[in-house]
């Protein structure tokens, strides 16, 4: 059996009138990186805080590492490493004692912490910055020093809470291979973010959140196919007579067909080599076409498709 690290049930948040969080249920395994995805404003932060009892709710039950959750669970809290939306370090301290003053609220053995707060430096790539201040650090490296804060205690479960909103494309990159390599070296990983390429490059499974509710949960694969269309299928070209086209609708497991003037666009429902179907007519009619392109759907598709809106919608 697959061992439950974090049991989210019936969570209900309100901030006033507003219904943040709407009877959330989540379910967290051990070895995961579970994405939580959803637009500003969804209740990911919200959800994440309430996790940490940093924030009272109204209604629901929260696990952690099959314990309950309640504002003094010390022992629970140090086997957790949070990353924060907004990086919170201290300004007055320098990137090595940072770590070291987040590390020693767990750690307390000095030599032990000394390797630690080496390690965590080595990790994030901020050897050459260890005596600057924060006030000195680019977007991108402050976010790296918040990362090393929240995992210098080697938690077995790190939390964060979109960590790569605003840095550049290399620190970018940086910080979501080190998620997975925490991943590997053993640790459950939650990772909130709107950006849907995030989750689907490092996510084992994700959770789709819109108004505070969970929408759909699974794999990329169990989500995308839980749409009607999976792959859409589209082929440059100047012209296809009806007869072609209706050829091509005729074929099995296709939604659509639509040319328009330049490009041939076929929806497919499941099925495999719809494309090598199509362009089996067209060459035996002796249509020319130019380049073709096949998308299989994306996590994007899938949230349009439930809630009849772009996850993109309110980015700026
Ligand atoms: P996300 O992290 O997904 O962007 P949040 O959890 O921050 O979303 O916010 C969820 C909803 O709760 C939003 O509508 C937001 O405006 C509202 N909200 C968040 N924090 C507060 C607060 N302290 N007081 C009132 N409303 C809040
Ligand atoms: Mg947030």
């Amino acid at each position: 059996m697959e061992n439950t690290i974090v049991k989210i049930e019936n969570l209900v948040k309100r901030y006033k009138e507003l219904i943040a969080l709407d009877h959330l249920s989540l379910d967290i395994k051990q070895g995961e990186i579970f994405g939580l995805l959803g637009p500003n404003g969804s209740g990911k932060s919200t959800t994440i805080n309430c996790l940490l009892s940093l924030l009272t709710y109204d209604k629901g039950n929260i696990e952690i590492f099959g314990k309950k959750m309640t504002p003094d669970s010390y022992d629970i809290k140090g086997r957790i490493g949070i990353i924060m939306q907004d990086v919170a370090v201290f300004n007055e301290l320098n990137v090595y004692d940072n770590i070291d003053y987040f590390c020693g609220l767990y750690i307390s053995d000095k030599a032990k912490r000394k390797q630690y707060v080496q390690e965590a430096i080595e990790f994030v790539g901020l050897e050459n910055f260890a005596k600057f201040y924060p006030k000195k650090l680019s977007g991108g490296l402050l976010r790296r020093l918040n990362i090393a804060c929240g995992i210098a205690h080697k938690p077995e479960l790190i939390i964060l809470d979109e960590p790569t909103v605003a840095v550049d494309p290399q620190s970018r990159n940086k910080i979501l291979e080190g998620i997975q390599q925490l991943n590997r070296n053993g640790a459950t990983i939650i990772y909130t973010t709107h950006y849907m390429e995030e989750v689907e490059q490092i996510c084992s499974r994700v959770a789709i959140i819109d108004k505070g509710k969970c929408i759909a949960v699974g794999t990329k694969e169990e989500l995308t196919k839980m749409i009607g269309n999976t792959e859409t299928i589209t082929i440059n070209m100047n012209d296809i007579p009806d007869d072609v086209i209706s050829a091509v609708r005729e074929l099995k497991h296709i939604i659509e067909a639509v040319f328009d003037g330049s490009k041939l666009t076929v929806k497919c429902s499941g099925g495999n080599h719809n494309l090598v179907k199509i362009l089996n007519i067209l060459s035996e009619k002796n249509i020319p076409f130019g380049r073709v392109f096949s998308e299989l759907p994306t996590l994007n598709d899938v949230f349009l498709e439930i809630t009849g809106k772009a996850l993109r919608d309110e980015e700026v």
